[in-house]
């Protein structure tokens, strides 16, 4: 029996998550959910799925959600800590980390203290702090299973050959909101008009990355610390239709690619149910439907957030969390209209340009990078 906890289940993924579980039969239970705020969505998901335990971030939704589900058993934890208590609980087999951004760094780290399987979809604790989360997943023997789409497809084709034999993985990019928009005009687009993405329905802040094209820039370093790979070896190419999620080169020159419609379900369902295959609720991939499949080289001056991904990959050391983190604060700025669109990257890039790199940092050093960061970007923006 699977006891699933999902942190960030009011989020897209966590509520896919949920859809998957359930469609998964009695064998899967989401015994634990998170949020941050939002206690009204998940009062409804403690209705819907009868959780045994709840963890709400916010004290005043935690307030909140106690006294719409008075009467109800489910036990509600409230405040900083709370998502770290659900994490560790006995009663926790399986942890799948669907909070956005930073934040997922903590229950990240306990869940692996206590040996837990771990399904990431949450790509930002890896990129701040890979070396840490792989090194402390290593000696806990606990693997790590990617739920990005891209990462489950270069997971699944890895299994074609041994690691010796690889020669590249190769991510692809649907190329976001903005991919023949005309370059000189993206300084002008509009929150909503970058929310508006062509292949996937995902969270705010990742459907914004895809637009800069940052999201590729923090799965390079994602993809480095979850296969073990060199900057050189991997590769990206955008591919609009986002039906290939990804493919893995051998030496012997063979390309092997996972397939499906571009539905999250399907990668989350194969991080819980691996090492097995079952039957799932999406639609069946039909080629001949869809005629065509396109692919074309990054435009590094349409998506120079790709040149920055490749930067810190290179460099590593604190520079991915900075990266990360100033990525995070300028997306929020974006979002409520205090910096262009095409202010994201270049606020990035000054601030990865200021930062002194550290080699081999210690979490405290990458928490430090991170907090400078922020406020390096908050004062650029002011
Ligand atoms: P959403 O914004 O839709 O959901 C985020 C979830 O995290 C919500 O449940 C939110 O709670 C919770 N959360 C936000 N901030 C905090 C915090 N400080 N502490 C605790 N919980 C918090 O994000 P997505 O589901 O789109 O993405 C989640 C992660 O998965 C990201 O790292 C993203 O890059 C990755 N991912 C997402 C994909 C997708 O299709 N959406 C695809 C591949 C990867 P509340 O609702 O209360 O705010």
């Amino acid at each position: 029996m699977k006891n699933i906890a999902i942190l960030g289940s009011t989020g897209s993924i966590g509520r896919n998550a949920l859809d998957v579980i359930r469609s998964l039969g009695t064998d899967y239970s989401a015994t634990a959910l998170t949020s941050n705020s939002n206690w009204e969505m998940l009062a409804q998901q403690v209705e819907e799925y009868h959780p045994k335990r709840v963890a709400i971030v916010d004290g005043e939704g935690g307030r909140r959600l106690k006294e719409r589900l008075s009467g109800n058993s489910v036990q509600i934890l409230t405040g900083e800590e709370s998502i770290e208590e659900i994490v560790a609980d006995a009663n926790i087999n399986f942890v799948l980390s669907a909070i956005v951004g930073a934040a997922a760094l903590p229950a990240t780290l306990t869940a692996i203290e206590h040996k837990k399987n771990l399904a990431l979809a949450n790509k930002e604790a890896l990129v701040m702090a890979g070396g840490i989360v792989t090194e402390r997943a290593r000696k806990k023997g606990v693997t790590l299973l990617p739920v990005d789409s891209e990462h489950s497809a270069i997971f699944q084709s890895l299994s074609a050959g041994r690691r010796s034999e690889l020669r590249r993985v190769i991510l692809t990019a649907s190329g976001g909101a903005f991919r023949d928009y005309p370059v000189d005009k993206l300084d002008k687009v509009t929150p909503e008009q970058a929310l508006d993405h062509p292949t996937w329905k995902m969270g705010k802040k990742i459907t914004i990355d895809s637009a800069t094209l940052m999201n590729k820039a923090l799965e390079i370093i994602e993809a480095k610390w979850l296969f073990g790979l060199k900057a050189e070896e991997i590769d990206v190419v955008i591919h609009h239709q986002s039906i290939i999620h990804s493919m893995v080169e051998f030496q012997d020159g063979s390309v092997i690619a996972q397939m499906g419609l571009p539905d999250m379900k399907l990668p989350i369902q194969y991080a819980l149910t691996y090492p097995e295959r079952r039957p799932a609720s999406v639609e069946p991939l039909d080629l001949a439907k869809l005629g065509k499949l396109t692919f074309a080289k990054p435009d590094l001056q349409r998506f120079p957030a790709l040149r920055l991904g490749f930067w810190a990959v290179n460099d590593s050391g604190t520079l991915p969390a900075v990266m990360n983190a100033a990525n995070e604060v300028a997306v929020d700025a974006f979002l409520e209209r205090r910096l262009k669109f095409t202010g994201i990257v270049r606020a990035v890039e000054e601030v990865m340009h200021k930062h002194t790199n550290k080699k081999n940092p210690s979490l405290e050093d990458i928490m430090s990078a991170d907090s400078w960061a922020r406020k390096e970007v908050r004062n650029a923006i002011r």
